[in-house]
């Protein structure tokens, strides 16, 4: 299921799209302050961002922009009241991928977001498909379809090094972002941890095809 990250902070507007996108099978998390936004994208995958452009903090377009650089992967859409035809431009100049007029019919906007997917699926191409698949919710892993049976300290650590694959995770980010691993931050158990996960997905520590060791700092994802 698609999960939308919706910046709002108009309550009507949130209650009205979570129910309406939840119709079309969209999951929406909405929140209505960039900060918290920042923070949900720290720990959890969204496939797309919906962003009102008068939020408090930072403006919509700002927010963009941080996200674009950020998460390059991940398409924006833009909605706004205002009326104002600069904002527009501007959206498209920072990245934006689509940018849709309040009020609209949430319909049209269901239709965007789909198109919008279905065009980024398309980018990554099936070789590039990935090996590992996060499921937040039920708060699984599979390797190639199969469920691993993984600890809670095991999917947490696992699913924070897929979430940043190809950049090294200090210990001390797992030891700070896993809730698990918050009141046992020893840097010895986050290296068992991670043994035990090679165990499991069958990677060999000295000739890793996932999970690589860097040297006094942490762990990389170097797996597709
Ligand atoms: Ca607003």
């Amino acid at each position: 299921m698609p999960r939308i990250l919706m910046v709002e902070d108009d309550a009507q507007i949130t209650e009205l799209l979570e129910t309406y996108l939840g119709r079309y099978g969209l999951e929406v998390m909405s929140v209505d302050r960039p900060s918290v936004a920042l923070d949900k994208l720290r720990v959890e995958q969204y496939d797309l961002a919906l962003l009102d452009l008068g939020l408090p903090e930072m403006d919509g377009l700002e927010l963009c922009k941080l996200l674009k650089k950020q998460y390059p992967q991940m398409p924006v859409i833009i909605s706004t009241a205002r009326h104002d035809v600069s904002d527009k431009v501007v959206a498209f100049e920072i990245g934006a991928d689509d940018y849709i007029a309040k009020p609209y019919d949430p319909r049209e906007l269901v239709a965007r977001i789909q198109m919008i997917l279905k065009r980024y699926s398309q980018l990554s191409s099936p070789e590039e498909a990935s090996v590992f698949a996060v499921d937040p919710v039920k708060m699984q892993i599979t390797q190639e379809g199969q469920v691993l049976d993984l600890t809670q300290a095991e999917y947490e650590i696992f699913a924070l090094l897929l979430q940043k694959r190809h950049q090294v995770v200090s210990r001390e980010f797992i030891a700070g972002s896993v809730d698990a691993m918050r009141w046992e931050s020893s840097d010895r158990s986050i290296d068992v941890i991670v043994s035990r996960i090679r165990h499991k997905i069958g990677d060999d520590p000295k000739d890793p095809r996932y999970i690589r060791s860097v040297r006094g700092v942490g762990y990389k994802y170097i797996g597709a």
